[in-house]
């Protein structure tokens, strides 16, 4: 399979079209960004370890009953997927309080909730990802309620796969942010898992394994990744 041209160029991630149909290729980079894009920065070898982190837990998940655009790891950072048309919505899970909710409903971060939330938001980096419900999203188009309800059984479907794991190798799933495409019809998981878009603590000293070392500006950033890698056995 060859690459063909570029299709789109993300903050982590390029897109180029191939020559198979129905399949695209894409190419992890080290780019990171935080705050709708306001914070840049590179993180050493990130897309190698996103592209191989991402794959591995994506054919777990399809094993698990959750079809994804996984296809084939090309190279360190390219990888095959199934051309999906993007539900414009990131759908967070939530075990435990952190980030953006800590924040908004004043409770301690590292507080544990009493069962796993699952919320959206509407893609739109102008408006800055705007938190919606089932209803806005339904109303503006973004998903049918068929859609919604699939998406949702998913997503707490992934929590519960990825929640285990993660346990098992010493780390909390403290929530995580997915993507969900359409592709012939059908519902599948897109875009990746990765320390960029989960929260991982350790499980006995909580320390952050994730991209909040970058928000932050916490350091050791890069050993966060690789240290989630090894105990992923990547
Ligand atoms: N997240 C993400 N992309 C985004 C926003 C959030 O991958 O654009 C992930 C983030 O890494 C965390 C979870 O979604 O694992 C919940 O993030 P939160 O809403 O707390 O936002 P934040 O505090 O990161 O702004």
């Amino acid at each position: 399979m060859k690459k063909t041209e570029q299709l789109y160029e993300g903050k982590a991630k390029k897109v180029y079209a191939t020559d198979t149909e129905d399949v695209y290729l894409v190419e992890y980079k080290d780019d990171a960004t935080a705050f709708n894009g306001l914070k840049k920065g590179t993180i050493g070898g990130k897309g190698i370890i996103n592209n191989k982190m991402s794959n591995h837990l994506f054919q777990i998940l399809e094993k698990a009953g959750v079809p994804t655009h996984y296809v084939k790891e090309l190279s360190d950072r390219e990888t095959a997927v199934k051309k999906v048309e993007i539900v414009p919505l990131e759908v967070i899970v939530r075990n435990v309080a952190a980030g953006s909710f800590s924040k908004k409903l004043g409770i301690a971060e590292g507080t544990k909730l009493l069962v796993p939330t699952l919320e959206f938001s509407y893609k739109n980096d102008d408006l800055g990802d705007p938190m919606i419900n089932d209803y806005y999203a339904i109303a503006i188009g973004a998903a049918t309620r068929a859609e919604i309800d699939r998406i949702s059984e998913l997503a707490f479907r992934i929590n519960d796969v990825l929640c285990a794991y993660f346990a098992e190798r010493g780390i909390d799933l403290i929530d995580f942010k997915v993507e969900f495409g359409r592709f012939h019809g059908e519902i599948i998981l897109a875009d990746e898992i990765s320390p960029d878009t989960c929260r991982l603590w350790d499980s006995g000293t909580h320390e952050k394994l994730d991209k909040d070392r970058f928000r932050r500006d916490l350091g050791k950033v890069e050993d966060a990744y690789q240290e989630v890698s090894k105990r992923l056995g990547l």
